[in-house]
């Protein structure tokens, strides 16, 4: 078994990660308990944060990395609130204080298409000239009055047409089929598969 480490700290995804990285042969092992901090992300696109958290981590453990960087992304609010989906409405991170900035954000405007998005990445090594890319979106729509007490985040005000309800309001299993990181884990999983067939 080969070790990995998982730039994230989120117990949820660190779950999710271990059970999709077992069939390769891999232990996932959180970075916090590898003694790595959290990396900056400053950039303004996803992608560029997670190659640098993955980066980042392997850099200071010399193993493999695998992290991650999703959010909500709103069309005609310019892709707001993006790589600032967590902090929206500022420090300290509230959903409640995002959600309101993002229902206010979109008063008087009546495309309320939105979608989240997921991007993962997998570095072999710190110099790896060629990370693993996968992701996935999500697409629906922004609602005024929340639906749901189910998942987190922008998932209350976020209807899903086919689905007739909200994000909140879906079980668990549906969520994690249909969602942008469901997707992005499955894409993960057919490159990583097409990788050792590769011999990579
Ligand atoms: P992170 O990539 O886990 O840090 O997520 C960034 C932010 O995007 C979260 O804090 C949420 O505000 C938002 N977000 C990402 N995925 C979801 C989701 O599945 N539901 C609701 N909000 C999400």
């Amino acid at each position: 078994m080969k070790t990995i480490v998982i730039a994230s700290s989120n117990p949820g995804k660190l779950r999710e990660f271990s059970t999709l990285l077992a069939p390769f042969e891999f232990i996932a092992v959180p970075q916090t308990e590898l003694g790595v901090t959290d990396a900056d992300e400053p950039y303004a696109t996803f992608i560029e944060n997670a190659l640098t958290k993955a980066r980042h981590a392997s850099h200071v453990t010399g193993l493999p990395a695998l992290a991650d960087d999703s959010g909500l992304c709103v069309p005609v609010l310019g892709g707001a609130p993006g790589v600032f989906s967590a902090r929206y409405a500022g420090e300290p991170k509230s959903d409640q204080y995002n959600n309101e900035k993002l229902i206010a954000a979109l008063k008087g405007h009546t495309d309320r298409r939105a979608f989240y998005y997921s991007v993962l990445v997998l570095v072999m090594h710190a110099d790896d000239p060629h990370p693993v890319f996968a992701d996935g979106e999500w697409h629906g729509e922004i609602i005024d009055v929340p639906r749901g007490i189910s998942g987190f985040g922008y998932d209350p005000y976020f209807w899903v047409p086919e689905q007739g309800r909200t994000a909140a309001e879906l079980p668990e299993d549906i969520k994690n089929r249909m969602s942008h990181r469901g997707l992005a884990m499955q894409q993960l999983t057919k490159k990583l598969q097409q990788l050792v067939i590769n011999g990579r």
